[in-house]
């Protein structure tokens, strides 16, 4: 066995190959039992820093490092990526021509590989383990280890044969990644894989950059464009829970001018192949997308990620909103949420045959409707849902930490509200919705207020007390507690319930809750990971890095992040000296890139002079 090389050759390398001045947690020690030839387990969230585990270990021994991925559409994107950083690496996968192939072949038994990424089932092809004990590997990475267990969501039979590797190749030493795994998939990823005596190492699932928001549904495509159109530079992805609303929301923010594609397992492949591959080039801004759009979304600055729809259970809520803000630059995550929503989901499960299944469903979706009416700290509830106590409340990243709210004696606003409904009902036979009641209860002069004669029942402007934004909250709370009833329908209409009526005779008081007022609330931490820098320069960047990375054809986050370009745009170097202090400049991009960002910002400071 290997001696493992000091700390400070590893740090040293970290920055010369990749720019990086310190290690994310676990990396190190991750990194440190691998150089000793160890076996080891490593569960770290999405944009927790996992290709570094393997990649810097496979730079710093001589031979090869075998990466395992089942995301082929991705292997070209990871090697470009080591390849602008000075690392050899090489793909093999069946995008390749017979003669490519070969070619690679001929690289890997010369040994001019450090990183050969790999999809399991050309791995199995015949003919080939027979030949890897010939390739000098040092170490197996298996990404996305959790594939290999039937218990997770992305099960891929291939993957069970991985053990077979161990026989062709018995003394080298597996190193399994995942962000997913329950403790089930966990003991799936350790048997399976016959992982001997490794070494496990679970990183915290608090994403400090990502800020949790639920926002009452209403209108909720004008919601969506509304959002969109307030953060005009970043992109995201809005999540649907079916293919229809995906192209209907895609449509619409393409009609309001925000570039927009859906994408879901009902379109062809090479279709979502390049959907896919216009996201991660900035080519198209946002992608409206079932959970069929998953693990192969690696793009680092995915700004936001929008839920249209209440997601089925919180484990998928949280995989899906770990997409946005990889980088490590804030990242927003929002949910739009109706109790008709949460409604129309119990009917489906209700509808289900299988008893244990029905069980499984109305547990979880439970869970995520705790989430979402919850008035605790979003970050907290999310995290006990992985068995892990935060208690640095207020985050300072979820809208109850942000926008705290107070409990107030609401027994009169309720019961206005409530008699309202009462005599609106009594005075015409139809439901109405929610604007209308607040209308009613506002006494505005509506055509159709006076049309409909219901200016003329008895709770007809008794609300002028409360603005017409204060009684749509009270409204949802009402709905959300049970004493209103909310129908599913498109257009949904609100009626007093049977809890609503036993209420109103009861005379029980009633507390209700309302934003604390701003200057009220205690100064919030800022949320992790916000680089201010001129935004100006910041998109004259951003274009030079896309002509670079389209010239290469590469995704323009291979060239730099948007954390080396936000820090550029900070710092704003005059040599090549200062250049090379930025985080994510190694050796190999500051000679490459170097020049070319020095003078364009050389150039910007210039033109600003003069205007
Ligand atoms: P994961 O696969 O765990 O989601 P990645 O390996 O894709 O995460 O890394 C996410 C991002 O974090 C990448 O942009 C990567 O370059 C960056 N990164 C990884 N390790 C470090 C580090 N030690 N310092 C700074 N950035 C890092
Ligand atoms: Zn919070």
């Amino acid at each position: 066995m290997k001696k493992p090389p000091e700390r400070e050759s590893m740090l040293a390398l970290l920055k010369r190959t990749f720019g990086y001045t310190s290690f994310r947690p676990l990396q190190e020690q991750i990194i440190t039992d691998c150089m000793a030839g160890q076996d080891v387990f490593a569960l770290l969230p999405t944009g927790g820093g996992k290709s570094l585990c393997f990649q810097l270990p496979a730079i710093a021994r001589a031979g090869l490092t075998l990466v395992v991925s089942p995301l082929i559409a991705l292997m070209k994107d990871q090697v470009d990526g080591l390849q602008a950083s000075g690392v050899q690496a090489t793909f093999l996968n069946s995008t390749l021509s017979a003669a490519d192939s070969k070619e690679r072949f001929r690289g890997l038994y010369r040994g001019e590989y450090r990183l050969l990424y790999i999809a399991p089932e050309r791995l199995m092809m015949p003919g080939f383990l027979e030949r890897l004990p010939e390739l000098n590997i040092q170490q197996i990475a298996v990404d996305e280890a959790h594939c290999i267990s039937e218990w997770g969501h992305d099960f891929r039979p291939e993957y069970r044969q991985l053990a077979t590797l161990r026989e062709h190749l018995p003394g080298v030493p597996f190193l399994a990644l995942t962000a997913t795994a329950t403790l089930r998939v966990r003991e799936d990823i350790v048997r399976l894989l016959q992982l001997r005596d490794p070494r496990c190492y679970t990183a915290s699932f608090n994403r400090p950059n990502l800020t949790y928001r639920i926002v009452p549904k209403n209108k909720p495509s004008q919601q969506v464009v509304d959002w969109i159109q307030q953060h005009p530079d970043d992109s995201g992805i809005v999540y649907c829970a079916s293919r229809k609303s995906t192209e209907a929301v895609a449509e619409k923010l393409k009609a309001a001018g925000i570039p927009a594609l859906p994408y879901h397992a009902g379109l062809d492949s090479g279709v979502r192949d390049k959907t896919q591959e216009k996201f991660l080039r900035d080519k198209v801004r946002v992608i409206c997308a079932t959970v069929a759009f998953g693990m192969g979304v690696h793009k680092p600055n995915v700004r936001f990620v929008i839920h249209f729809d209440l997601p089925k259970n919180i484990e998928g809520y949280y995989q899906e909103t770990g997409r946005a803000g990889r980088d490590g630059i804030p990242g927003e995550c929002v949910l739009l949420y109706s109790s008709a929503d949460a409604i129309k989901q119990r009917t489906f499960i209700e509808e289900k045959t299988d008893a244990d299944e029905q069980r499984i469903a109305r547990d979880q979706l439970q869970q995520m409707i705790h989430y979402a009416e919850s008035s605790a700290c979003r970050r907290s509830t999310l995290l006990a849902y992985f068995g892990e106590t935060f208690s640095d409340v207020p985050c300072g990243g979820c809208d109850n930490c942000i926008e705290p709210r107070e409990q107030f004696d609401g027994t009169v606003a309720a019961q206005k509200f409530l008699s309202c409904l009462y005599r609106l009902r009594q005075a015409s036979r139809f439901s109405v919705g929610l604007n209308h009641i607040i209308e009613v209860l506002t006494g505005s002069a509506s055509e159709k207020i006076r049309r409909w004669g219901h200016d003329k029942i008895s709770t007809y402007g008794i609300g002028k007390e409360h603005s017409r934004t204060e009684w749509q909250a009270i409204g949802r709370e009402l709905i959300r507690l049970g004493l209103c009833s909310q129908s599913t329908e498109r257009l949904s209409t609100v009626g007093l319930s049977d809890e609503g009526t036993a209420w109103l005779k009861s005379k029980t008081p009633l507390s209700l809750t309302r934003p604390i007022a701003a200057k009220a609330r205690a100064a919030r931490p800022r949320i992790e990971g916000d680089i201010v820098c001129d935004e100006d320069l910041f998109q004259v960047l951003r274009t030079l890095r896309r002509e670079i990375a389209d010239e290469r054809n590469v995704p323009p986050y291979i060239i730099f992040t948007d954390v080396t370009l936000r820090h550029l745009a900070a710092r704003q170097p005059k040599s090549e000296e200062e250049f090379a202090e930025l985080p994510g400049v190694g050796e190999r991009k500051l000679r490459d890139f170097s020049l070319l960002f020095l003078s364009a910002i050389n150039d910007w400071r210039l033109a600003k002079r003069r205007n």
